[in-house]
């Protein structure tokens, strides 16, 4: 392994005087991952495991990332607990999908969750047992048997922390592969040549202010979601969406943008996550008449129903002057009736997070609870290998060189319009492999990679030296919430053309408004109004491709509920947008065709239906 710096990374060398204030110091590596949560650790080892030379940069330590708070398990039809078929787990993400999803994806992911998990158990990741010693698993929303006959215990589980055991054994597998760590370096931006290949990044040390430019053959964007764009989510400060608004900077587009998951149980006030277990357990909602509301919405699946549907039920009840407390404004979540060794064993967590944020005890009363927003389907569009992908001279499947993108960054599009619990950490684990697997094939360790441009790193060192030297009159914290609540008002679980115009309209003011942002900070190291404007930067990127995206969707389609349009239309609106953002913050639009066709012919096409459950 290469020498050190006191902070675990490697040494490399000296810097390279490029005529700024910001001398670069240059690595070159085969790979390049951008994220430690579960997508980029498991691409990490996987890239070391054959034999390239792979960098991992992560702006938090490893296993700090967002994947260590996932609580309630991750999907595979193992049939540990009943009978289960992977083309049951196909079908069901495909209706959770809402038909925007792409099939040939979805059957590559569904039938490698079963080895993945496998792997993940030898790996070391304690999970929960049953009485045979097998992987337990629990009830999932929108989990069936049989083509939605009956409901599937699929979700495995390591007990309700689940993402905290699956990214610590992730790490130690990454360190035993002698994968290199820059740990707390922030990426700024990608590097692209003259023909459209990424061929590095460039990416600042917190710690002692130094620039870094990574030259590499491939660079994989792991960088998660971008909850932090509204006023209450479920998600960590850190999920503000860098490498899609990378990718955006890039000339890139983003796809599907406007499908925004809220969880129907986020904590009322404090918006901490309740898992989806807590309802696979036998956990149920009430509205103010103590009426469990669920059985008119979804007779069959009533609180197991899909994400979507639960979150539009508990506002309309809302809405309709049936939410409990004194304001009205949310629902309650029932426990107390399961047994308490049941809640010890299973859900201690969400126990001690009801406790510390809502003053709740479990066993005894229920948990006020609130739709908020967790999950972002749309990202950077890439196929079944990883690859991005982007629309180019007709050709919707062009793969861009050099790039790839993996877990909630990505947009493969696996999910759809619309997520279904415990998808998301299959989907790191199993496209983070299958991004290993293509990489071992793409890459030969003895070629030298594409020559950096002229003007490598430019891009990424304006941005950074406009930020630093920002006077302007509006802080960023201001600015942040005034787009935080927007978002949250105005692209919302249920959206009407005025309501979204209006947004629209706000979130350009505030893109404005950027100009006039001011750092007090000017220094370089350990500057966190700094990395807090250039995440709020990338938010707003975000921000108004998904309001814009959601503007023109005249349709209603899994998490995306216009009221105005409440149908879903097939004939119209069956593709993904693909959107475009640059510098002056007027995204274009465009669409990319849903795959239909599965992958083999052991399961054929589902063509589309009405979802009800
Ligand atoms: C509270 C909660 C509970 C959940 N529970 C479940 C569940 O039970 N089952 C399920 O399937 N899904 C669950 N999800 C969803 C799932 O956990 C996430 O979608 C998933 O963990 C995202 O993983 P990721 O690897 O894509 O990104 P993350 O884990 O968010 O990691 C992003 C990484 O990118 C790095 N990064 C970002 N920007 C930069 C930058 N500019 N420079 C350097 N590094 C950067 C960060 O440091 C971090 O290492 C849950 C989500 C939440 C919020």
């Amino acid at each position: 392994m290469a020498e050190t710096n006191a902070n675990g990374s490697p040494k490399a060398n000296g810097p390279h005087l490029n005529g700024t204030a910001y001398p670069f110091v240059d690595h070159r590596y085969d790979v390049v991952v951008v994220g430690a949560g579960g997508a980029g650790l498991r691409a990490t080892f996987g890239m070391a495991e054959k034999g390239l030379k792979t960098a991992c940069i992560s702006k938090v330590y490893p296993t700090r990332s967002h994947t260590v708070a996932a609580q309630g398990g991750i999907s595979a039809s193992l049939g540990n607990m009943g009978e289960d078929d992977w083309r049951w787990h196909m079908y069901d993400t495909i209706k959770g999908s809402d038909w925007l999803g792409d099939q040939d994806a979805i059957e590559y992911m569904v039938r490698e969750a079963v080895p993945a998990i496998i792997e993940l158990e030898h790996y070391g990741v304690p999970f929960s047992r049953t009485e045979a010693g097998k992987i337990y698993q629990r009830p999932f929303g929108g989990m069936t048997t049989h083509f939605g006959k009956g409901i599937a215990q699929r979700t495995c589980a390591a007990a309700d922390r689940t993402g905290h055991a699956i990214l610590h054994t992730l790490y130690q597998q990454a360190l035993k592969h002698q994968a290199e760590f820059f740990v707390e370096y922030f990426a700024i931006d990608l590097i692209m040549d003259e023909e459209g290949a990424c061929v590095g990044v460039i990416a600042w040390n917190l710690d002692d202010g130094t620039i870094h430019r990574f030259h590499a053959k491939m660079v994989v964007m792991a960088t998660g979601g971008y909850g932090r764009a509204f006023f209450s989510c479920t998600s960590a400060h850190t999920c503000t969406g860098d490498g899609n608004a990378m990718a955006l900077r890039a000339g890139l587009p983003l796809q599907d943008m406007e499908f925004i998951q809220f969880h129907p149980t986020g904590i009322y006030g404090a918006g901490c996550l309740i898992t989806e277990g807590v309802r696979g357990e036998g956990g149920y909602l009430t509205n103010s008449a103590g009426e469990r509301f669920m059985e008119r919405y979804a007779p069959s699946a009533k609180d197991l129903a899909s994400r979507d549907v639960v979150s539009r039920a508990m506002t309309m009840e809302i809405r309709e002057g049936r939410g409990v407390g004194p304001q009205k404004d949310h629902i309650h979540l029932h426990i107390e009736h399961l047994d308490p060794k049941v809640i010890h064993e299973r859900l201690p967590g969400i126990a001690e997070t009801a406790r510390i944020f809502a003053g709740v005890d479990v066993t005894r009363e229920p948990i006020p609870v609130l739709p908020t927003v967790h999950y972002n389907m749309g990202g950077i569009p890439t196929n079944y290998h990883g690859e991005v992908v982007t629309l180019k001279d007709g050709n919707p499947d062009t793969v861009v060189p050099g790039l790839m993108a993996i877990g909630e960054a990505a947009c493969v599009s696996v999910h759809g319009a619309n997520r279904l619990g415990s998808n998301s950490l299959l989907d790191l684990v199993v496209f983070g492999r299958a991004a290993a697997h293509r990489c071992a094939e793409l890459i030969k360790p003895n070629e030298n990679p594409r020559p950096l441009p002229k003007d490598a790193g430019d891009l990424a060192i304006s941005r950074l030296d406009k930020a630093r030297n920002a006077k302007g009159d509006i802080p960023t914290a201001q600015l942040r919430l005034d787009m935080q609540r927007a978002m949250q008002n105005d692209c919302a679980v249920f959206r009407t053309g005025e309501s979204l115009k209006e947004g629209v309209g706000k979130i350009h003011a505030l893109w404005a408004q950027r100009d006039r942002i001011g750092v007090s900070d000017r220094s370089l190291i350990w500057n966190s109004d700094l990395v807090e404007t250039l995440e709020l930067d990338n938010l707003l990127y975000q921000a108004v491709v998904s309001i814009e995206s959601a503007v023109n969707r005249e349709e209603s389609r899994g998490a995306h509920a216009r009221e105005d349009f409440p149908e879903r239309n097939d004939e119209k609106w069956m593709k993904h947008t693909v959107a475009w953002c640059g510098e002056d913050g007027k995204p274009r639009l465009d669409y990319r065709p849903v795959h239909l066709q599965p992958l083999s012919n052991e399961v054929q096409s589902f063509p589309p239906k009405a979802r009800v459950y």
